[in-house]
């Protein structure tokens, strides 16, 4: 029996090659040849203003945060439905998190919810395209635009995923992009802030700098580089980005491998759902995913446990999502949500993550064969 790990980090084309290019340059620090590749890279893939490659979407999410000048005092409103970066990112700068409820459909942020949460201390949205699937921008923006707020998208799942035929992280004000190993386009740690205009784009490479204008100086602008704002060292080496352009300038081979395995997935479950045994991810009208995630939504906890453990039985390993943040010890210390998040809460419990990575297709198989027996003789 093989084992089947739910994530697999794969070398797919020239990342043994550019890091063998990157040593021979002679710069391993940030900002060189193959920072300044993927950067270019993901403006044109995203179609965002301007791109600044960072260590991780944590970095670029605490950039975000620092960029909307968010202190003691500030609320910024996000799904309790994500992962703890985007809340610490508001949680470092003195502000609070405020967690709002998902749609039980998309499992992406509850409009009605948010827009129930905003007060007058309200500065920011974090919106999170969860499993590469995008928020539901139109509205979201137009409610934030009446209110002046700055929306924030956490893309960290999203790149390659199309919102009415436009790619997220170019939706909104900022958008933080993860290349963790889990992630579709991978370079270990990794991470990306994209933004939409100029208007952010000069504080931001300060920030990235450790709070200097040595960009600037870099190109020539200014003879002596200075400590001219707040900031700390958000950007990754050349070996990282060497690596995560090779991987960038496969994205599309990558996203249509994923696609194909998550419609294999799709395919088979599909006389489960019509059963009523679970459901299936479903894609919001108007969007365009990447394959980032497949989950299956089952009736309870106990059922999603046991489907669990059966499959660890059979060594394959199939997570759930998240532990909800606004119930979490540090959810409750540093923020607050105005109810209990019903669909947050319902959601975690049920909800679990079958393998899917680039190299998947010679197991997928074995994955849906064993999942299957138990779904379709248990009645959950
Ligand atoms: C993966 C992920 C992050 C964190 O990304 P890192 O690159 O590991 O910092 C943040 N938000 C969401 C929604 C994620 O899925």
């Amino acid at each position: 029996m093989t084992r089947v790990p739910f994530n697999k980090p794969s070398i797919v084309s020239n990342e043994i090659a550019y890091l063998t290019q990157a040593i021979e340059l002679g710069q391993l620090s940030g900002d060189g040849h193959f920072t300044k590749l993927a950067n270019k890279e993901i403006c044109r893939q995203t179609g965002a203003h301007a791109t600044l490659l960072t260590h991780s979407c944590t970095a670029a999410l605490e950039m975000c945060a620092i960029l909307s000048d968010l202190g003691p005092g500030d609320e910024v409103i996000m799904p309790s439905f994500t992962f703890v970066s985007t809340a610490n990112a508001v949680v470092l700068r003195g502000a609070t998190p405020v967690f709002v409820d998902i749609d039980p459909l998309t499992l992406n942020i509850d409009v009605s919810d948010m827009a129930a949460a905003i007060t007058d201390r309200t500065r920011a949205v974090f919106v999170v395209h969860y499993a590469g699937y995008p928020a539901d921008m139109d509205p979201i923006l137009d409610i934030c635009r009446a209110h002046g707020l700055i929306v924030i998208e956490d893309a960290a799942q999203a790149l390659g995923s199309f919102y009415k035929g436009r790619p997220a992280g170019s939706l909104a004000d900022m958008g933080a992009f993860s290349f963790h190993e889990t992630k579709n386009i991978i370079s270990g740690e990794g991470g990306a802030l994209t933004l939409t205009g100029p208007r952010y784009v000069e504080r931001a490479e300060i920030i990235r700098e450790k709070g200097t204008n040595r960009s600037n100086f870099l190109r020539g602008q200014t003879d002596k580089y200075t400590w001219v704002d707040l900031g700390s060292s958000f950007l990754p080496g050349e070996l990282t980005a060497s690596f995560l352009f090779a991987q960038l300038e496969l994205a599309e081979t990558i996203r249509a491998t994923r696609l194909a395995l998550f419609e294999r997935y799709m395919d088979a479950f599909a006389p489960l759902e019509a059963a009523g045994r679970l459901r299936r991810p479903i894609c919001p009208e108007g969007c365009t995913g990447n394959g980032h995630i497949f989950y299956l939504m089952l009736n309870n906890i106990e059922d999603r446990d046991a489907f669990i453990r059966h499959m660890r039985a059979h060594e394959i390993t199939t997570p759930f999502h998240y532990v909800p943040l606004h119930s979490s010890p540090a959810g409750i210390k540093f923020g607050r949500s105005n109810h209990d998040l019903p669909v947050t809460n319902d959601v975690s419990a049920r909800l679990v993550r079958l393998p899917l990575y680039y190299e998947l297709g010679p197991h997928i198989d074995r994955v849906i064969e064993v999942a299957y027996k138990y779904l379709s003789q248990d009645p959950g």
